[in-house]
């Protein structure tokens, strides 16, 4: 069996059920056989009586009594029910509108039942268990798969375990490395991070796959490092002369640290090596000035520049700042994104590969296999902490050497930044352009939410705008998050329905969401209920408040990033929180909030609370490679992993050279990092 193989060739894979997969992002065996539980459910066999909980899942071996006759419920369900007995305690099973189910089972004989068991009086009552058909003596550990559309786990389980059966999966790592800090083989880790048969097992397995992923991290990083380090393949560019009217031309002159940090940046254009520079400043900062100038330079020198941000609306956004600020200096700037009509794809394509000097704005499908820059000076990602390793790796592997700037508005710690970003060289915009206004932030329980309205309506009656952001789009089945949908709904026919007021989310078409940013940045619409996608970047200084629905549901660095939104001109500006702080750690965060607007310190409070792995979308985008891992959390094994990454870099021994050659090849393609011989 060839786990690279296609995932249909697997027995039982129909056309139906491969689709399905592919959801899952799984495309090969080898993408199943990496597609990892994201948690563990423990279930206890044969508990003690005294030890049944209602919270956890536990197997019981029970014997059947008696059928009880099927009864019908008031809500016109169809209730079976069997008595068992485990030990000398009476257990009641039941199951709605699945009366077959008693086929399943023989008076006299014993199942194990698996689920929720709860005390009733002196007897047991479970509802809907499944037969388990294993030993109920042990206690069992089972996967839980994260899923996507409707497979179950199930169907996961049984396919993996068929790949399992009939493959030994070959070593990779060299012996030395498993002896010296005690791994499990490849094999056994993926047997058992899949199927655990004990906890220790499981911890065994957890701890080899993040040791190889921060291995294979360390190596690529430690890789490209050196690659840039030797290289004085970069590009020389002068000052242009224009630069000094660039920035008389500016609406506004630059703060000390813009200045600065435009001075750093063009010091590492004129040098020989490829500038690798990673910006940081807090929200509302100036950031994306600072990389214009930047841009321009390069223009100037007759040189392409990409510049890339994480959505679409940020990307006309910038398009449309930088026509404003540019323009006049005969500057030829692109818009290229996913809704771009095909017809202008193809006429701005042919531009960039006639070699013109050009600047392309856009989303990430700029640097796509098909965009082919044949005079590529720099490249520029916003708010992007996600332009990790493995894009850069992918332009350089390209052939090009351009400069790259990176722009993010989260704080990194130091320790962090020493592993994520090793290669770049880092300048920081510490201070805010003059006459912002402190932004206070409130807390409100969901009750007295509508006191947020009537300051929304206080200040849209004052010439302000508004944002209310919601976790969801549409209403949930349980109801307790806020939908755009409920909440427009509630406000447009409520508090604000004298204003023109709309939604923004992400399933509306690319076309819809512009047009509706761009009236509200004109001041047409008064108030944008909003997903996330107004997170990063959007620039409306008119903007006064921002409310935050189910604001526990959102992480400190994302609320503070949410946040920015507001106070980006002269007016007073307003974060309010709407929410439940019932629990403790809710009410620390919300005051965290409420206190401070200090992005450095909020960052480090939420990398204590959430993992770095969550905050810096490593997880989701699945672009640092890393599954099981986490930055700060496995800190202690990615500090040996990348010691042992060094040495092996520098080792001449054949199979450490296949090894590396191995995971060289992948440098480009943003697997994860884990490759079978
Ligand atoms: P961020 O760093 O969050 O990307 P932006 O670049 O979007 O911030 O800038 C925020 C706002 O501040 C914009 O409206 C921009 O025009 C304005 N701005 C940037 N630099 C200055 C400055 N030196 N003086 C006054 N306003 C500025
Ligand atoms: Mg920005």
């Amino acid at each position: 069996m060839d786990i690279y193989s296609e995932i249909k060739k697997l027995k039982g894979v129909g056309p139906k059920l491969e689709e399905k997969l592919n959801r899952c992002g799984i495309f090969t065996m080898l993408d199943l056989l990496l597609y990892f539980p994201r948690d563990y459910e423990f279930v206890d066999g044969n508990p003690n009586i005294d030890d049944i909980s209602e919270e956890l899942k536990q197997i019981i071996n029970c014997k059947v009594v008696s059928f009880e006759r099927d009864i019908r419920t008031k809500n016109g369900k169809r209730l079976t029910s069997i008595a068992l007995r485990y030990e000398n305690t009476k257990v009641i099973a039941k199951w709605f509108n699945q009366p077959y189910i008693k086929n399943n089972f023989k008076i006299g004989e014993s199942y194990n039942l698996m689920g929720k068991y709860k005390k009733v009086g002196n007897y047991l009552e479970i509802v809907n268990p499944t037969i388990v058909f294993r030993d109920a003596s042990d206690n069992e550990i089972l996967p839980v798969y994260p899923l996507k559309g409707d497979i179950t786990g199930g169907v996961i389980s049984k396919l993996v375990n068929s790949i399992l059966c009939n493959i030994v999966i070959g070593e990779n790592l060299p012996e030395y490395l498993l002896l010296k800090y005690n791994l499990v083989s490849l094999d056994e880790a993926i047997r058992n991070i899949h199927f655990p048969s004990t906890k220790e097992k499981l911890n065994g397995a957890i701890t080899r796959l993040k040791f190889q992923e921060l291995f294979t991290y360390s190596v690529k990083l430690l890789m490209l490092k050196n690659h840039l380090k030797q290289g004085s393949n970069g590009i020389k560019f002068s000052m242009c002369p224009e630069l000094t009217d660039l920035k008389k031309s500016l609406p506004y002159e630059l703060t000390n640290a813009q200045a600065k940090v435009v001075r750093e940046i063009l010091l590492d254009q004129k040098s020989s090596s490829p500038m690798n520079r990673l910006v940081q400043g807090d929200v509302g900062s100036g950031k994306t000035v600072v990389a214009f100038i930047s841009m321009f330079n390069v223009y100037k020198n007759g040189y392409q520049v990409a510049m890339m941000a994480p959505t679409e609306i940020l990307a006309s956004q910038h398009f449309y700042e930088a026509k404003k600020l540019l323009g006049k200096f005969d500057i030829d700037i692109e818009l290229l994104t996913g809704s771009t009509t095909n017809k202008e794809k193809i006429r701005i394509k042919e531009k960039i590969s006639s070699g013109i000097p050009i600047v392309v704005i856009g989303t990430h499908a700029i640097i796509q296999e098909d965009v082919n820059f044949t005079n590529l000076g720099l490249v520029v990602t916003d708010e992007q902490h996600r332009f990790g390793v493995e894009q850069r790796s992918k332009l350089i592997n390209k052939g090009k050497e351009p400069d790259v700037l990176v722009m993010t508005a989260t704080p990194i710690p130091r320790t962090l930044a020493l592993y994520l970003y090793s290669d770049l060289d880092v300048s920081i915009i510490d201070e805010l352009p003059p006459g912002r206004k402190k932004i206070e932030t409130l807390f409100f329980q969901s009750e007295s939410k509508y006191q947020a309205y009537n300051l929304a309506l206080d200040e849209i009656s004052k010439g302000r705008q508004v944002y209310v952001v919601c976790p969801l789009i549409e209403e949930d089945e349980d109801g307790k998050l806020n939908s755009v949908d409920e909440v427009y709904n509630d406000l447009s026919d409520g508090v604000l329905k004298e204003h023109k007021i709309e939604k923004l989310h992400g399933k509306m078409a690319p076309k819809d969401k512009e047009d509706i940013v761009n009236r509200f940045k004109e001041g047409h619409i008064k108030a944008l209920i909003s997903t996330t996608v107004i997170e990063v970047g959007v620039n409306v200084p008119n903007a006064s408040v921002m409310i935050i629905e189910n604001c526990e549901r959102f992480g400190l660095s994302q609320l503070h990033q949410l946040r920015g939104r507001v106070g980006r001109g002269q007016y007073q500006s307003y974060c309010i929180l709407v929410g439940n702080a019932k629990n403790n750690i809710t009410k620390k965060r919300m005051m965290i909030m409420t206190e401070s607007n200090d992005g450095f310190y909020i960052a480090e409070q939420d990398l204590k609370l959430r993992g770095s792995g969550e905050m810096f979308g490593l997880r989701q985008s699945g672009d640092s490679g890393l599954i099981l891992a986490d930055i700060i959390e496995d800190m202690k094994i990615l500090r040996c992993a990348s010691e042992e990454a060094k040495i092996i870099l520098q080792s001449s021994d054949v199979n450490n050279v296949k090894l590396i050659t191995e995971i060289s090849k992948n440098l480009s393609r943003s697997s994860k990092y884990i490759c079978f011989n």
